[in-house]
């Protein structure tokens, strides 16, 4: 578990939260964002990430709020192209 020790410092129960997309009880976070800029009306570790179950990760990559940023910014380019290009 050294991965959640990086995540965030805070109390098992704080770290400890529901996948915003299904609700599943997890200590999986999104990559992308936190969770004090998704719902900044609850309580949260500092710079803790938005609660993401293992489940939601595999399925989607990221978090519900990701991903509607994602389709707003995106909507007129290629969907899930990974930003691998490289300088030639
Ligand atoms: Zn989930
Ligand atoms: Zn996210």
């Amino acid at each position: 578990m050294a991965f959640m020790e990086v995540i965030a410092f805070g109390t098992q129960e704080m770290l400890t939260r529901p996948c915003v997309d299904c609700g599943t009880i997890t200590g999986s976070f999104c990559d992308y964002c936190r969770a004090a800029d998704r719902m900044p009306t609850e309580i949260w570790a500092q710079n803790q990430a938005t609660p993401l179950c293992t489940t939601c990760d595999r399925k989607y990559d990221k978090c519900r709020f990701c991903r509607a940023d994602h389709a707003q910014t995106q909507e007129t380019q290629q969907p899930m192209v990974q930003d691998t290009t490289t300088a030639h």
